[in-house]
């Protein structure tokens, strides 16, 4: 019976549903995996006394059977979920101590359906970052190492403790948010599969908010199928969110037949961009040949305003920020800085934010204050607002022309060593998105699937990209690209 914890969502619920194994013996398979994995610092809260009170629930249910599909199954959920009674820290310093009194709506789904959840994982601060080592609790190690190399990884980021626990086999699957690629980039740094939704198909509802115009919630799983399974359990329409929509949710999992023939798969120019590495080609290469040669028609697109993406991006998605934080002021939560004698609110609201934000937070508040500042709203802000309507447009131009879904790279490179990003120069750490933001500004559904090994061993992933609403078909397209591509590899243990 060992290694439970090494099975994907699909293959567990079968042999629960059999009652060949029980969901306690699951939960308890991965609680000793995370206890053996402490250097890889994936999970900054553990919570195995709701894990194992869940699982003994989950099993009453499967004997019922009363089980959907994630009942019983361990997860792990990433720290910018709310989450009653349990440490919800957004992996900041000023929510230190912050146990919130309510549930997110994704978590509570998940609790519904019956899932188990193991812990808080790590992240980078309020999201924001590509490696993870923004996060007060320290960087994540990805499990993945360039061949004997021991320097230790990334594991990519925000959703990097989500990445190296999926990847590491901690947990059978996790949540993970998305606002500028924080899904895709950390799960094709560590060979797994991630999930953005179309926006307004997760709830945002008590998932501490980073930029509210681009966030979503989505699976970070082993494969396709489980990605379509917990996507299912985690999504549907929430009053609490004005900008949940209310559009019924499919069987994801049905939609996958593997069958693409005739599907329109588009390749647009403007991804092939400068300084990309020839490794990163040939695998967007191998890609296309994968879908041709299962019957889909290959279509080469444009999508014009591509090269603006990142900058726009990075106007829009720290003037929401900016004011998304404007709460954490010392008064209302977590940690507040001690005042000298004759101090005041001011002193208070100014070493608070000082003490509890990190580097690369204060950087975005700041940039965010001056893109909306009056003088420079209109020059910065309202031309990045008008940039997203014409990246939008792009998209709904090619699908109008009968594209089904696109294919891209995930990330500009492999998983980078732990501290190789220079701080000084933070733009470099922002061209990990170069690939995914477009879609967040565009608020579509896109899929990371891990395709290939680089020439050092390490894994890299292809996007898919796909119509709204219509993630039943991005995922079908993405499992026969995941069969085409049998990516089968593990890191080898060494944590
Ligand atoms: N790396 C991007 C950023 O730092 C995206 C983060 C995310 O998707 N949460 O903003």
């Amino acid at each position: 019976m060992g290694d439970l914890n090494k099975l994907t969502i699909g293959a567990a619920r079968d042999k629960l549903r059999a009652r060949d194994i029980t969901s306690v013996e699951l939960t308890q398979a991965c609680l000793g995996a995370i206890e053996g994995a402490s250097a890889l610092n994936a999970f900054v809260h553990n919570t195995s006394e709701i894990a194992l009170e869940r699982a003994g629930a989950a099993d009453q249910r499967l004997a019922k059977d009363d089980a959907p599909g994630m009942c019983g199954i361990p997860i792990g959920i990433k720290d910018l979920f709310c989450t009653k009674g349990v440490a919800s820290q957004a992996g900041s310093a000023i929510l230190n101590g912050f146990k919130p009194e309510y549930e997110s709506t994704v978590t509570q789904n998940l609790i519904d359906a019956g899932s188990v959840m193991l812990g808080k994982l790590n992240m980078d601060e309020f999201a924001m970052g590509s490696s993870n080592e923004t996060s007060t609790y320290g960087n994540v190690v990805n499990p993945w190492r360039r061949g004997d190399d021991t320097a230790d990884l990334t594991p990519g980021g925000s959703s990097g403790g989500s990445a190296s626990a999926v990847a590491a086999d901690l947990c059978l699957a996790a949540t993970g948010t998305d606002t500028g690629g924080s899904i895709r980039q950390p799960a094709a740094f560590t060979g797994i599969t991630g999930i953005k939704p179309t926006y307004g198909r997760c709830s945002r509802w008590g998932v501490v908010a980073f930029a509210s115009s681009l966030d979503q919630a989505g699976p970070m799983t082993k494969d396709v199928r489980d990605g379509a399974i917990m996507l299912g359990a985690m999504c549907g329409h929430d009053p609490k969110d004005s900008t949940s929509a209310d559009i019924a949710v499919p069987d994801f999992e049905a939609a996958l037949t593997g069958d693409i023939k005739g599907k329109k798969i588009g390749i647009p120019k403007e991804y092939h961009m400068e300084g990309i590495p020839g490794e990163i080609e040939d695998l967007w290469a191998d890609g296309v040949a994968m879908m041709k040669d299962a019957g889909a028609q290959i279509v080469d697109i444009s999508l014009p305003h591509t090269k603006y993406a990142l900058p726009a991006y990075y106007v829009i998605a720290p003037a929401e920020a900016s004011s998304n934080l404007a709460r954490y002021d010392g008064v209302r939560y977590g940690h507040r800085a001690k005042l000298a004698a004759g101090e005041g609110i001011t002193e208070m609201y100014e070493k608070t934010r000082a003490e509890g934000f990190g580097h690369e937070v204060q950087r975005r508040v700041m940039i965010g204050t001056y893109v909306l500042s009056a003088g420079f709203y209109d020059a910065y802000y309202n031309r990045a607002r008008r940039v997203r309507a014409l990246i939008k447009k792009d998209f709904e131009d090619v699908f109008a022309a009968g594209v089904d879904a696109i294919l891209t790279p995930a990330t500009p490179s492999a998983a980078f060593g732990l501290g190789e990003m220079n701080d000084a120069d933070p733009v470099q750490m922002y061209l990990n998105d170069v690939f995914t933001v477009t879609v967040n500004l565009a608020g579509l559904p896109a899929v990371s699937v891990p395709a290939g090994l680089d020439k050092q061993g390490l894994p890299l992933g292809l996007q898919l990209i796909g119509r709204p609403w219509e993630e039943g078909d991005l995922l079908n397209a993405a499992y026969r690209l995941e069969q085409a591509a049998g990516f089968v590899s593990k890191p080898a243990k060494w944590w």
